[in-house]
């Protein structure tokens, strides 16, 4: 296990109210159907693959509940369907009140398995962590929870949090959460990955000051899973892969290739 604060886990991560109204009644969805029922399949799945487990975290704990959240466009524009959906504009113009990050995350989870697939040196990224509080807390509880990302999804502990020492993940579950948040990324292609609140704000307004601070999201080039992780990887991803996604499978929507039992493409 390692115990790391979550944000590392994740590697690698009101103007006014008058204003926001147009936005909400202007701004329809642009996602694919596919791309949301696929996202929908992996949060159903990961919530049953961890459902046996016994974690630490409880409501009210958000130690890991922090700005330095990233997520994908696709994510994002999940998030901004509900909020729209139930009518939340003080959310919309907290949104856009908020500032863009200044120090940010540059390498997404699929350009950072390239390199190291590639076995080239990641360049080194200098950002810094925000440990401000995520915009959708409020008294300890998030505001958009059933529809949160990936990410939150994936904040688990097996021993309470602490000043000294932060969540506590088995390595396998680390392996686990890069490798679902590669095959977002992948779904996602040609969309945006960032800190939440930037590429919330870029769906909202299409601020190029915005587009700035975030990353081209990419194809998944192969998944990180150490070799004595496979076992318990492997069949994970592979019901991941297998399950029925209206008339297709997950793959075939998705564009991932299943060749071997033990290797996994993307076409
Ligand atoms: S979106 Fe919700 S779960 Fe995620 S960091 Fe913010 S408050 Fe926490």
């Amino acid at each position: 296990m390692y115990g790391l604060a979550p944000e590392k886990l994740l590697l690698l991560v009101y103007r006014n109210f008058y204003l926001a109204i147009p936005i909400l009644f202007m701004s329809a969805s642009m996602v694919e159907p596919w791309k949301s029922l696929l996202l929908e399949i992996i949060y159903e799945k990961y919530q049953a693959w961890l459902s046996g487990l016994s974690f630490t975290c409880t409501k009210g704990c958000s130690a890991c509940c922090t700005q330095s959240v990233t997520l994908t466009s696709l994510e994002a524009e999940a998030i901004l369907t509900h909020i729209r959906q139930e009518d939340r504009i003080d959310l919309l113009a907290l949104i856009e009140q908020t500032p863009a990050s200044q120090n940010v995350p540059s390498i997404t989870t699929n350009r950072l398995a390239r390199y190291c697939l590639d076995q080239h040196e990641p360049p080194d990224e200098n950002h810094g962590w925000n440990f401000a509080p995520c915009i959708f807390l409020a008294k300890g509880c998030c505001r958009i929870y059933e529809f949160r990302p990936f990410s939150c999804r994936s904040f688990v502990s097996v021993a309470p949090c602490s000043q000294d020492e932060g969540a506590r993940v088995p390595s396998w579950i680390i392996t686990l959460n890069t490798a679902i948040m590669q095959v977002i990324e992948h779904i996602d292609e040609n969309g945006e990955w960032g800190n939440m609140t930037d590429v919330l704000k870029l769906l909202i307004s299409a601020d190029d000051n915005v587009r700035s601070v975030l990353s081209d999201t990419e194809r998944l080039p192969g998944f990180l899973i150490p070799p004595d992780e496979k076992r318990r990887i492997f069949p994970l991803i592979e019901d991941l892969l297998e399950t029925r996604a209206g008339d297709a499978t997950f793959a075939a929507l998705a564009r991932i290739e299943f060749n071997h039992p033990m290797t996994y493409e993307t076409i």
